[in-house]
This record gives structure tokens, C-alpha cells and sequence, in this order.
């Protein structure tokens, strides 16, 4: 290991505290990560001496803030290999950024009988819209099923991607199960059939490195909060010939090239989708967590995180009343502890200073799937957590069952 993560640990201020008398151990990484200080430095500078509007260069901070916006985008651009920064829409997070697709894609390209294919383990995030586009359109929900041990279960997904299909949504690492879906064979597939494609990338860019022109999906969807940013801005990668077709969304000032009382001229993409002040301080920020990240080894540091993957499951193997659900390969580990509900769980864990998240995790159908009536408890992780954090919460499930 080249990175000593106790070094990294520091950029990362929330990380030293103490909660319920304990040191914070923070397992609820695949719901929001900590931020390093080069990112709350971002926030702080960017309000305390540029603090502009954007693309209205007519004085000093305002060309300042509005070159580091753009500069910002520029990263997000090489950070996930998109081949121009007019590919990347600034959104408030994963949500939007599908919501803005199922709007301006969904309701305007799609008919009655055209397929939408999603996977049984999608997040809320990544169904809803697609059931309000079906409502809408006439247009067809369909779900890739799952395997016995909760994988996508390939073989169903290839009867299911036909002709018919207009457009495949997958997640790339699901956030309640923490397995990496075999996206690239999806697209591929869904390719082959002339259908669009979509991947919410949620709980995949804070892991590993993606690159969106290996993938060649169409879209792909990321919050900035997931990844080390704040909370407030996302990003939607989209390849220029749809962004060229697709019709606005919102509409307003920022989207706009001339207006007039009879006709509307709209500004190309990507300040199209962007109607109104963004989010600068979020996107400016977001560009530095890309710096701080781009910095890093990466390979090192998701070795470092596969390692505290096979530390907890071989933890969690040894114990006879917990259950680990599906193969988690990528940041999360869903789990269950016999006659246990997750909440108390949670809570005891909680009282000893260890953070995880109980529930459905947005993805009530996969639990319903799974017939997890309680929904699990879930550890996630990220680069800065360590083995000590990993002894920690396996001590504290024994000190749990003790007090139970
Ligand atoms: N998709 C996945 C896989 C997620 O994990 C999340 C966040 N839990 C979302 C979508 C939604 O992200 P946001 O709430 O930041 O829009």
C-alpha cells in the first residue's frame, strides 16, 4: 500500500470526532461521503472572494467565477473521459440528472409499446421517473429479474432487450447491495437493438474510474455529495447528438440566446438544461474534489477499499446469526442478523459510535425481491475508512448480540 490512509484520514475534518463518547466510525459512505478540506477550502474561497454570478462577464469577479465554473466542467469532463465539456450538465444530483432524461428524452422519444428496461435492483431514483415517462407515453416497464444470488440474471435480460427496446437504465454499482453490474455487456446489448442507454453512475465515481467513451453509453448520472463534494450538485454526461435533439426542460434566463414576446431562442447544450443561477459555489467545489481525487492513487486506493471488502465479509462469515445479501464487490455490504431488526441494530451500533444506514436504501422493490420485509443494515465504505474501522463494527455486532 503506497497511500498511508491515516495521512489521508486528516484532509477529511469530520472524520476526528467523537460521537456517543466514541471515535466516529463512519460506515455510511454510499449515503453521503465526508468532504476533504480542499473541497470546504473551494466553498469558503468561492464565496468569500469571488462571489459572482456566472456568464455575465462584465466585471472582475463575475469573469473570475465564471472561468472557475467553466474550469470545473472541464474537469468533470476529463474525470470521466467524456470527449467535451459541452457534455456535462450541471444538475442538483443523480435525481435530477435522471429526471432531466426522462423529461427530455422520455416524454419527447418515446411511444406507446417502445420498451424502458431497468434492473430489479435499481434505486427509487432510477424507477420512478421511467413509470411517470410510461404513465405519460403509453411506453412499457420492464425489469431485468435477479439471479438466486441476486445478480442480474443475464440470460433473462437478453430475451428481454428486443426491438422493442428504446432505452436500457441501469445502475453501474448498486447502493444496497454494493455489486457491480455488468454494464458494459448491457450496453453492448442494448446497443445492438438501436436502444439508448443510461447509467446511474451514483455509487460508482467515488470507487473507480469510469470513462463514459469505453462505455459508450449514452448518458451517465452522478451525484457530487457521493463523491466527496457537496450536497446540491450533480452531474449529467450526455453525448452531444442527443443533447443536440432533446428540447429543454426547465426554461427561463442562463438557457436562453435571444427572447422575444413571440419566440424563444435557446442557448445550445450544455446551458440548454441549465435554466437559472446555478449551483457555483457546488459545481466550483465538485472541480476540486475531481483535483483532490485526481491526485490520488486511485488503483491503490481501490485495492485498499477491496481490502476492508474481504476483511468485513470474512468477519461477517464467521458469524452464524448474520446474513450477508447478494456479492458485494464495491463499496456497500448489505446485511441481516437473525430476529434482529436492522434499526436496533443500527442504534446499538450507533451508541458506540459506528455509523451505518438500515432500511429499504431506495430500492424497495430489489427488497421486496428478496423478501426482506425489515430491509438490512448496511456498511459502506470509502477509501478513508481502515481495518481498525472494520474490527470496530464486527466488535460492536458482538457487543450488539451481547446486550440483545
Ligand atoms: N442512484 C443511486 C444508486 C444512489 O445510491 C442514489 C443515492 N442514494 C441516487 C441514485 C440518488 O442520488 P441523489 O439523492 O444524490 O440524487
Amino acid at each position: 500500500m503506497i497511500v498511508d490512509i491515516r495521512v489521508l484520514r486528516r484532509d477529511f475534518p469530520t472524520l476526528a470526532q467523537i460521537v456517543n463518547g466514541h471515535s466516529l466510525v463512519y460506515l455510511d459512505n454510499a449515503a453521503t461521503t465526508q468532504k476533504p478540506q480542499a473541497v470546504l477550502d473551494a466553498l469558503n474561497h468561492y464565496y468569500r472572494d469571488t462571489n459572482a454570478n456566472v456568464h455575465r462577464a462584465s466585471h472582475a469577479l463575475s469573469g473570475q467565477a465564471t472561468r472557475a465554473f467553466e474550469q470545473a466542467r472541464e474537469k468533470v469532463a476529463r474525470f470521466i473521459h467524456a470527449p467535451s465539456p459541452r457534455e456535462i450538465i450541471w444538475t442538483r444530483g443523480t435525481t435530477e440528472a435522471i429526471n432531466l432524461v426522462a423529461f427530455c428524452f422520455g416524454r419527447h422519444f418515446l411511444n406507446a409499446g417502445d420498451e424502458i428496461l431497468v434492473s430489479a435492483s435499481e434505486h427509487h431514483a432510477n424507477i420512478v421517473p421511467w413509470q411517470q415517462v410510461a404513465a405519460a407515453t403509453g411506453a412499457v416497464l420492464r425489469v431485468i429479474p435477479l439471479t438466486d444470488s441476486a445478480e442480474l440474471d443475464m440470460a433473462a435480460a437478453e430475451q428481454l432487450i428486443n426491438e422493442r427496446t428504446r432505452l436500457l437504465a441501469v445502475g453501474h454499482v448498486s447502493n444496497a447491495l454494493g455489486q457491480v453490474n455488468p454494464i458494459a455487456k448491457l450496453i453492448a446489448m442494448a446497443k445492438a437493438v438501436g436502444a439508448v442507454t443510461l447509467i446511474d453512475g451514483a455509487q460508482a465515481v467515488g470507487h473507480f474510474p469510469v470513462n463514459v467513451q469505453a462505455l459508450g453509453c449514452d448518458f451517465y448520472a452522478f451525484s457530487g455529495h457521493k463523491m466527496f463534494a457537496p450536497t446540491g450538485i450533480g452531474v449529467l454526461y450526455g453525448k452531444t447528438e442527443w443533447l443536440e435533439k432533446m428540447p429543454p426542460w426547465q426554461t427561463g434566463g442562463e438557457m436562453i440566446k435571444t427572447v422575444s414576446f413571440e419566440h424563444t431562442q435557446f442557448a445550445e447544450a450544455p446551458f440548454k438544461f441549465e435554466a437559472g443561477t446555478p449551483n457555483i459555489a457546488g459545481a466550483i467545489a465538485l472541480g476540486a474534489a475531481v483535483d483532490y481525487l485526481l491526485d490520488l492513487d486511485r488503483a491503490a486506493l481501490q485495492r485498499h477499499e477491496h481490502e476492508l471488502l474481504t476483511q468485513l465479509l470474512n468477519g461477517l462469515a464467521a458469524m452464524n446469526d448474520i446474513r450477508v445479501i447478494g456479492r458485494p464487490q464495491a463499496g456497500a455490504v448489505s446485511f441481516t442478523m437473525d430476529e434482529v431488526h436492522p434499526q436496533d441494530l443500527a442504534t446499538l451500533l450507533d451508541m458506540q459510535g459506528i455509523a451505518v444506514r438500515t432500511g429499504h436504501h431506495c430500492a424497495m422493490p430489489l427488497m421486496q425481491a428478496l423478501g426482506l420485509k425489515n430491509g438490512t443494515a448496511r456498511a459502506s465504505f470509502s477509501f478513508y475508512n481502515t481495518a481498525d474501522d472494520v474490527a470496530a463494527l464486527l466488535a460492536g455486532i458482538d457487543k450488539a448480540r451481547e446486550l440483545l
